[in-house]
């Protein structure tokens, strides 16, 4: 049986990206119409220039992949799951974020938010390795890509900045109790590892 949508996708390249974001993501995105219910909720619409979730739904809908895959909703989205929630359709936008963060990636766009790009990796790449969050661990990690990057640019200005913000942001964070130094692995590591192997599967 045919699946009912509220919008009919038309032409070749929207039909493609809806069907691709859609099967990804595992959202109904051909039901949203545009009630904006979601936009009313989203915490970051202020930042992304008024880039709201029903916005990037209607985006992916009219084929615009360019646009969809680099915008600043899905940098700057929270993954706070408000829209979702929002949503008479069910439809989780930070879901759909995921996908196009990973479909831009798969493609080689450079990130509209390098230092956004690098957190979100460091902090996925750590949360493997240790099975659970670790400050630490998250946050030399993420020194290092940054490093890396204003190295490669040439850009020792930027260097010396952020190293010494995020200097004074650690020794805050320590003072304050929030920095746990410690290696212990958790033991859900390998349960977290295969959830994450499936869900890179679904996300492909
Ligand atoms: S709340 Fe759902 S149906 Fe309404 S605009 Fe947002 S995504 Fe579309
Ligand atoms: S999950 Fe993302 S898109 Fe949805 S309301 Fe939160 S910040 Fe906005």
């Amino acid at each position: 049986m045919q699946e009912q949508t509220a919008f009919q996708v038309s032409g070749d390249a929207a039909r493609e990206l809806s069907a691709e974001i859609a099967g990804r993501s595992e959202q109904p995105i051909a039901s949203c119409y545009q009630c904006r219910r979601c936009a009313a909720g989203c915490p970051v619409g202020e930042a992304t220039g008024y880039l709201t979730p029903d916005r990037l739904i209607r985006m992916v809908l009219l084929g615009d992949r360019k646009m969809a895959l680099n915008n600043d909703l899905v940098w700057r989205c929270l993954s706070c799951y408000t829209c979702g929630t929002r949503c008479p359709n069910g439809i989780h936008t930070s879901r759909v974020t995921e996908t196009l963060k990973q479909m831009a990636r798969e493609e080689r766009l450079e990130p509209l938010h390098p230092k956004t790009d690098s957190f979100h990796r460091s902090f996925v790449k750590t949360s493997l390795f240790w099975g659970r969050m670790n400050e630490v661990g998250l946050m030399a990690a993420y020194q290092a890509r940054v490093l890396w990057s204003c190295l490669k640019r040439r850009d020792f200005r930027e260097m010396r900045s952020e190293i010494s913000s995020q200097t004074r942001f650690g020794l805050s964070l320590f003072r304050l109790g929030r920095l746990h130094p410690g290696w212990t692995v958790s033991r859900g590591r390998r349960e977290l590892g295969r959830l994450a192997a499936k869900s890179g599967r679904h996300s492909r």
